[in-house]
């Protein structure tokens, strides 16, 4: 595998109306999600071998997901079935363009039950690089098995990832995710964040400040996501801005996922020795792969294929 994902894939459950909250919406349509089922789909369409792992309900939810998982040439081989607790539902409201409110129907959902015992060791050994986000830091034993992973893949000479996804209706206070995410930021090579999270991590938004403070901590590379402003990074060696394309945006659901899925597409194609020197490329195409996607409704369906990403460099004069 060129890249395995690891939390929850669930039932995002869209509003039929944007510009309102959640008292305004009259309907919920439901479409597969889960930021890290998201990444590996992202991949898939790019271009990468990419696996799944995480838990769904034995229901109709967890079988869809399972499907579309299969259908988008994911591997399923890590997915297991909880037949105590239902998938997870994110019921969304979008009071604009640019920002989503969320409540999870999560009371246990089956993406928080995952066990060590239940990770697939093979998955994990042989795969270039693991991702994760903090979903499933938020809770026992998913927290466990994230835990577990990142351990048996980095010892395997894994690429480890961190989206931080901060989903604030998830935690008991600011403080608990502070806590679960530090204690994972020293084990990850990449680092993930948008201007929201470097807040909650280092207390500055400042992407050239912050990034400093989190590479402090351990990862080889952070990366700032701005929206349409474009994206941020930072090593040891160097750091720099690189600009989002202009697009009409639509609905800003799925572009990190977009970003992160190309950007980890990009950077396993060469050794973990050498991010540094693919990075500002692999960038400028991650950008481009959140640019398409913030174009389209959902997440998963807005996803861009490999040769949409290059059509659309192509047509802004990028070299990628
Ligand atoms: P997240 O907050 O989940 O990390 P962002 O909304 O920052 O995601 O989007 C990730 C990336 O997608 C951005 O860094 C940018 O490159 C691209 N992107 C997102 N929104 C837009 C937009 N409105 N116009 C152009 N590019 C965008």
């Amino acid at each position: 595998m060129d890249f395995v994902t690891l939390g929850e894939a669930l039932i995002d459950m869209f509003p039929a109306e944007t510009g309102r909250r959640f008292n305004e919406v009259t309907a919920f349509i439901p479409k597969p999600g889960g930021a890290p089922a998201n990444v590996a789909v992202a991949g898939a369409r790019l271009g990468a071998r990419t696996g799944f792992i995480g838990k769904v309900g034995q229901d109709f939810f967890g079988e869809t997901l399972a499907d579309v998982l299969k259908r988008e040439r994911v591997d399923t081989r890590g997915l297991r079935f909880d037949d105590a607790a239902r998938t997870t539902l994110a019921l969304i409201a979008q009071p604009s363009a640019q920002r989503n409110e969320y409540i999870f129907y999560r009371n246990p959902g089956a993406d928080q039950r995952l066990r060590p015992d239940e990770l697939d060791r093979e998955l994990l050994t042989t795969t270039r690089a693991l991702h994760v986000g903090s979903l499933s830091l938020s809770a026992e034993p998913s927290r466990s098995a994230t835990f577990q992973a990142v351990r048996l893949a980095r010892d395997a000479g894994a690429l480890i990832s961190f989206d931080v996804n901060f989903r604030p209706a998830l935690w008991r206070s600011p403080d608990d995710a502070r806590a679960q995410c530090a204690a994972l930021l020293p084990h990850a090579d990449l680092l993930k964040v948008n201007e929201s999270e470097l807040e909650l991590l280092t207390g500055t938004e400042d992407a050239a400040q912050g990034s400093a403070q989190l590479l402090a901590r351990g990862p080889q590379v952070v990366v700032v996501t701005l929206g349409a402003q474009g994206s941020y990074f930072r090593t040891a060696r160097a750091d720099g801005f690189v600009p989002a394309f202009p697009v009409a945006a639509l609905d800003s659901t799925g572009c990190g996922d977009a970003f992160v899925g190309a950007l980890l597409t990009q950077l396993t194609r060469g050794a973990k020795s050498e991010l540094d020197a693919r990075l500002a490329r692999a960038l400028q195409f991650a950008n481009a792969a959140g640019a398409i996607t913030s174009t389209r409704r959902g997440a998963i369906p807005a996803l861009p294929t490999r040769q949409e990403v290059q059509t659309f460099l192509a047509a802004h004069g990028a070299t990628n």
